[in-house]
């Protein structure tokens, strides 16, 4: 089969759409920021870390064919994709560099402090509101487990190998190092006196800061006036200089360091994950940023770099500019490629929650939607659009499933025509996910197909494989459980009261007494489950 070209990605610092390079194309790193666990992630947030699964899951395929020095590459290749876990609190407000408002873990403290005392909280949940590192193991954990339901390659991955998902707060040694690494080259200076240094970086020292997202240093000075409070200005050589250590022995997370003991800005942890866990050359695999090592001067250290949109300035660009002064001469752009998807809105507007329209993914399962169709809804958009999450767009995928599902459980027998338009269809698929990760035509490419496959044969049913492989969407549908008493529709999971329900039911129909039989069904459907009677003495259970 021949497909017409190389991967080609928009590049978010060259504003055009180039052909993907990697520096070893058999094992592409990848570096996706990930969430700050302080609270329940939302699919916005997971609209983004879903565009860069479905991309690393396009590299990983064998539809896809990349650039490298001596041509094509078409694999066998994989990606070696990690993800920060923000579990050092930060400041809540952002436009103050780090260094105002509250931080993130104490606001969480406070809410489930109040959610505990109104007994919002679940039963089960035995955390202490003061303690900042239970609050974001809770999250962190809550978190995890949203991203496998949703089929997050990297966190299935991570329940093996944790450098796959590493802590910022296992990492404050790297961040110190650097830290001193940036002073001693020039790129950062300390301000203030002891009890109260903070350790800033030089922007000025970096030609190159703003490329990324545009800005200039002499705009960034212009505009200075309304984003940032004098106060917090007053030490700073320029107003775009960044915090990269803070001395506070107060603070609710605090490490000793050469400039007191304090926390780290916000920037500086994902140069020391990426380059720890990804950075390597020829022979040699990956670095410890403790070992301080350089690589050629502009050269890029890591091949992919994603992260939500709102995060191309400041945090980008700040991570750019330390992670080149460190390691690569002051110059580059540390990622080859920026990959940055777009925000999600709700029913066409701004997801918030005093419009009502705020869902966390946690949100949606509770309410029975299946993983595999939220999953849907969240990627089938170019990542380069605002994606529209809609209740129908929702009911919509649950049918898409549905449908594939039917070819990918194909077993008839094969015919010409049957393969004609199955090649039709890899053909089309891989030539949209080549262009830009065209994934709503590529989706376009399979339901076309779909419609036209009747009788669905095991070769359908590889070819749907493959696909999927990238999609990453039947792999998350559950098979239907089946009990002694009850069949559990697919993705309804076995519950022991439910089980003794329907048990309670059964003798009262036995008994003839159908008064108890609908009271029990009334009290499934009171927790959300539809019963049916099944001719085998069996309960069929949905949710409602
Ligand atoms: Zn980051």
């Amino acid at each position: 089969m021949l497909w017409c070209m190389p991967l080609r990605l928009f590049n978010t610092i060259s504003r055009t759409i180039e052909q993907f390079s990697a520096l070893d194309p058999s094992n592409v790193t990848f570096y996706t920021c990930g969430p700050t666990v302080y609270d329940d992630a939302h699919i916005g947030n997971f609209r983004s870390f879903l565009a860069a699964d479905v991309l690393r899951r396009f590299v990983e395929s064998p539809l896809c064919e990349i650039t490298s020095a001596g041509g094509g590459h078409r694999g066998p290749r994989r990606v070696t994709h990690v993800m920060n876990i923000t579990d050092v609190g930060h400041m809540t407000d952002d436009a103050e560099g780090g260094e105002q408002g509250e931080d993130r873990m104490a606001v969480a403290g406070r809410r489930i402090a109040e959610a505990k005392k109104s007994g919002k909280l679940p039963a089960d949940t035995n955390i202490n509101p003061g303690d900042p590192y239970q609050i974001a193991r809770f999250y962190e954990q809550r978190f995890r487990e949203d991203a496998r339901k949703l089929g997050l390659k990297l966190a299935i991955e991570a329940d093996t190998d944790a450098t796959i998902m590493p802590r910022a707060t296992e990492n404050v040694a790297g961040m110190i190092a650097i830290v001193q690494r940036l002073i001693d080259k020039g790129h950062a200076y300390v301000v203030g006196a002891a009890g109260s240094r903070v350790v800033y970086f030089r922007v000025t020292s970096f030609p190159a800061y703003g490329a990324l997202s545009g800005n200039t240093l002499d705009a960034l000075r212009a505009g200075e006036g309304g984003r940032v409070s004098e106060a917090n200005q007053a030490q700073k050589e320029h107003p775009a200089d960044f915090l990269l250590w803070k001395e506070d022995a107060s603070h609710i997370m605090k490490w000793d360091s050469p400039w007191g003991s304090g926390y780290p800005g916000w920037h500086i942890e994902c140069t020391v994950m990426a380059v720890g866990r990804l950075a390597t050359r020829q022979g040699q695999s990956p670095i410890s940023p403790l070992g301080l090592t350089d690589f050629a001067p502009g050269g890029a250290i890591i091949d992919l770099h994603s992260g939500g949109e709102d995060n191309i300035f400041p945090h980008h660009e700040c991570e750019i500019a330390q992670s080149c002064c460190a390691f690569s001469g002051a110059k580059g752009s540390f990622a080859r490629h920026w990959f940055h998807p777009r925000f999600l809105l709700v029913e066409g507007t701004k997801m918030s929650k005093s419009k009502g329209n705020f869902f966390t993914a946690r949100d949606l399962f509770a309410k029975g939607v299946e993983p595999a169709a939220l999953r849907l809804e969240l990627v089938r958009t170019h990542y380069r659009s605002n994606a529209n999450f809609t209740m129908q767009g929702l009911t919509d995928c649950a049918r898409m499933v549905e449908r594939w599902r039917r070819v990918a459980e194909g077993s008839g027998a094969d015919n010409p025509a049957a393969k004609l338009s199955r090649d039709t269809m890899l053909v089309e698929f891989a030539a949209a996910m080549h262009e830009d990760l065209n994934v709503a035509q590529a989706i376009a490419a399979i339901n076309t197909w779909v419609s036209s496959c009747s009788a669905p044969s095991k070769e359908d049913a590889a070819a749907f494989k493959l696909v999927d492989g990238v999609l990453g969407v039947l792999e998350l549908v559950p098979k239907a459980v089946t009990s002694e008493i009850a069949a559990y529709a697919p993705g309804v999971m076995p519950d022991p009261k439910v089980e003794a329900l329907l048990v309670a039911r059964k003798e009262a129909r036995a008994k003839k007494d159908f008064a108890a039989s609908d009271r029990i069904r009334d009290e499934l459907a009171g927790m959300g489950y539809a019963i049916k009677d099944m001719p085998q003495g069996r309960v069929e259970v949905r949710r409602v």
